[in-house]
């Protein structure tokens, strides 16, 4: 039996003396009797550091509540074991974590006699989370936190008691873009991260916290009671720090911001709500011409939530096919046979229906989208008017098809629109000669040579320029000479003038005039919102030479030109 007991103890030594955790015996004193080695050199490697202390005074303040009172219940005998995360200080002051197990030995009696911890250091691990978190959690650029962090705190703020109140400032610099472009990224940079030190130096109150949530946009989130008032002033301190210069590679630059106010009571208020009301009122600040702050307003959000929506889900849309294209007939007034068509882009949105591009082709300028959606648009025209020329009958000679395509001005200050016009034309097979593009006249107005270029290249080509919605503008007609246009398109406001009985004799006059110094000039007159056969007889009058409109057709699906020039042909 000896025998026995003597291996059995043997193994256990082993088990204690090798084990990868730290284990320790104290009496219930809790003094100190055996500690294996791993617990020793978790403590710095001295052992008499180890020996020589009580349990007690391993006291620290980040000790979890309870761990104090469950140490006492098992020196009493009331429980059996316990485990936490508990901190210790090592003999030099340092820290040492670990994941503790703490088990009550009785004696063969049953009564309590020793104490018996296992711990596991965590010390680096706790260290690694730690700097993860704040990586997680803070912008590497300028040391701010991020928007995680803030999306973190505005939760937390807004779930706080009723009768709590929130303020929070959304800033978008103006013309960052513009600096970061001209002076290069690293300038950009340095320029973020000193607005970024003068934005803390503005909220330094507690409660008042400031983030870098994207590229040049921060937000100043104040918790606790702050006033509306007390939510300006931080707006205005704001927009105060900004007015001093920033200087860079030795030249001065002044960055000006626009902000965005939401503030009021947290009750019922979602961060996400928020923030988006915050980014709805910035641009309005920005709309308003920048440098300044506006308060949110319930109104003035529900009427930008539609437009904000469909700004972002444009990219997506063009992605998904949501755009369709309809075409309507331009013909010739003389003998109303089909010239051509206009190809008007339409949206099929998943909630709202059909769009028309009244309600997105701005919205496609302002963020630049139009440049991919108008290429969409040419590309798609570019094809259809060479199927319709491939699918005339034989015999119906005469004019080839042609397709009319808006172009918006941001596609004309685009440098590709020379080069893709002409590839999608030689890709597609159709003759320039085929393809007009109509331009407003309010996008050429003052237009110098350099705009012009394009234009004046493709016009060289073949391609027809119109210039369109003419007389909406202030028409500089001695202008006309210099653009490289072809075509005028006469506004639907003449039109109208030819609708009442009689028609308006100023309104022929004018029109009258335009298609003579047209005509004079080498230009082709088409009109536009023909509704009724009386106008079209005037227009043939006057000497117009196409039309376009709901008398003729409203604009359509593709077959129903085929049909239209197939009726021609009989
Ligand atoms: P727009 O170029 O002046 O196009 C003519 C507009 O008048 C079209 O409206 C057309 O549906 C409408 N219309 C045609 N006939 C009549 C008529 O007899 N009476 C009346 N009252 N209206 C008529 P839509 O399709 O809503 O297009 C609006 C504007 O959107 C267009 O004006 C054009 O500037 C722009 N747009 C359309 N498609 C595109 C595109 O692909 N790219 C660009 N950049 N702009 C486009
Ligand atoms: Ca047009
Ligand atoms: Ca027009």
């Amino acid at each position: 039996a000896e025998q026995a007991l003597h291996a059995t103890e043997v193994r256990f030594r082993a088990v204690f003396d090798d084990a990868a955790i730290g284990i320790g015996i104290a009496d219930l004193d809790g003094n100190m009797l055996e500690v294996n080695d791993t617990l020793i050199q978790m403590f710095g490697g001295l052992e008499h550091h180890v020996r020589s202390r009580n349990v007690s005074e391993w006291v620290h303040p980040e000790d979890v509540p309870q761990v104090w009172r469950m140490y006492g219940e098992l020196v009493r005998g009331e429980r059996e074991h316990f485990r936490c995360e508990k901190p210790f200080y090592r003999n030099d002051g340092t820290v040492l974590w670990t994941n503790l197990t703490v088990s009550l030995l009785r004696d063969a009696d049953g009564a309590p006699q020793y104490q018996l911890a296992l711990m596991e250091d965590t010390t680096e691990r706790r260290l690694l989370n730690l700097r993860l978190r704040y990586e997680a959690t803070h912008d590497a650029l300028t040391g701010l936190p991020n928007r995680t962090l803030f999306f973190e705190r505005l939760e937390k703020t807004l779930a706080a008691p009723d009768g709590s109140r929130f303020g929070l400032c959304y800033l978008d610099l103006d013309g960052f873009k513009a600096i970061n472009d001209s002076l290069g990224h690293s300038a950009g940079d340095r320029l973020l991260v000193e607005v970024a030190d003068r934005l803390q130096s503005c909220a330094t109150a507690p409660g008042e916290m400031v983030a870098r949530i994207g590229g040049d946009e921060f937000v100043a989130l104040t918790t606790g009671h702050a006033s509306c008032g007390e939510v300006a002033d931080l707006a205005s301190r704001i927009l105060g720090v900004l007015a001093t210069p920033i200087r860079l590679d030795g030249r001065e630059f002044t960055v000006r911001g626009s902000i965005g106010i939401v503030e009021g009571p947290v009750a019922g208020r979602a961060p996400a709500e928020v923030l988006r009301s915050a980014d709805i009122t910035m641009y309005r600040a920005k709309a308003a011409g920048g440098n300044r702050f506006e308060l949110a307003d319930a109104e003035a959000d529900a009427r930008a939530i539609t437009r904000h929506g469909l700004t972002t889900a444009l990219p997506a849309a063009l992605e998904r096919g949501e755009f369709f294209i309809e075409y309507q007939p331009l013909v010739h007034l003389d003998d109303g046979t089909v010239h051509g068509a206009e190809a008007l882009v339409r949206w099929l949105h998943p909630q709202h229906g059909i769009l028309g591009p009244d309600r997105f082709i701005p919205l496609a300028e302002h963020t630049g989208l139009i440049v991919p959606l108008g290429r969409w648009v040419l590309e798609q025209s570019v094809r259809q008017a060479k199927e319709w020329q491939d699918q005339l009958p034989e015999g119906a000679e005469g004019r080839p098809l042609r397709i009319n395509v808006n172009l918006s001005p941001t596609q004309l200050h685009h440098p590709g629109l020379v080069a893709e016009t002409v590839e999608v034309l030689e890709r597609i097979g159709l003759a320039p000669g085929a393809l007009c593009l109509e331009v407003t006249e309010s996008a050429l107005i003052g237009a110098d040579e350099d705009l012009l270029k394009p234009l004046r290249q493709l016009a060289e080509m073949g391609v027809d320029i119109a210039l369109d919605d003419f007389g909406t503008g202030y028409s500089n007609l001695a202008n006309l000479r210099r653009l490289p246009v072809s075509v005028l398109k006469l506004d639907r406001s003449f039109t109208q003038g030819m609708q009442q009985h009689p028609a308006d004799p100023v309104d022929l006059k004018i029109v009258e005039g335009i298609v003579s110094l047209a005509h004079s000039l080498d230009l082709a007159v088409t009109v536009e919102g023909v509704e009724t056969g009386a106008q079209a007889d005037h227009l043939r009058r006057l000497g117009c030479d196409t039309a376009q409109g709901w008398f003729y057709a409203r604009p359509g699906p593709p077959e129903h030109l085929h049909r239209l020039s197939l009726l021609d042909a009989v």
